[in-house]
């Protein structure tokens, strides 16, 4: 199986996760990633909000078990708001799809972003134009 290496997401769609981190600081948001794998390259598509997101609550309050079984679910993205974007246990533990992007304070551009895969290892971003 090919290891995937980049995820690749539209600007307009990173402003929108930043926007919504923004609104919810100092608490945190999480959205799940809708997309495409292809190759080695995951391409996200698409936010959407999870059934019965406990907003604020942390990470580990999204109950995993309720998530629908859609394969076009590539992973998940969450804030944090102490600006550090490395990954914590419970990260990991709750680690759902194929990527997991934090996103950290002043959620304003590319630097405020990061990407891994399960196996903690950090996926480079590619951010594209329209
Ligand atoms: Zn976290």
């Amino acid at each position: 199986m090919a290891k995937t290496s980049t995820v690749s997401l539209s600007a307009e769609l990173l402003d929108a996760i930043f926007e919504g981190a923004r609104r919810l600081y100092p608490k945190e948001t999480i959205l799940l990633l809708r997309g495409k794998k292809t190759k080695d390259t995951i391409r996200v598509d698409e936010l959407v909000v999870p059934p019965l997101a406990t907003y604020g609550h942390g990470f580990a309050n999204i109950p995993l078990h309720m998530l629908p079984m859609d394969f076009s679910i590539v992973g998940t993205v969450h804030s944090h708001p102490s600006g550090n974007l490395t990954p914590s246990d419970v990260d990991f533990n709750h680690f759902f799809g194929r990527i997991l992007m934090i996103v950290g304070v002043p959620f304003a551009d590319e630097r405020n972003v990061a990407v891994y895969n399960s196996h903690g290892e950090k996926l480079s971003l590619q951010i594209t134009k329209g």
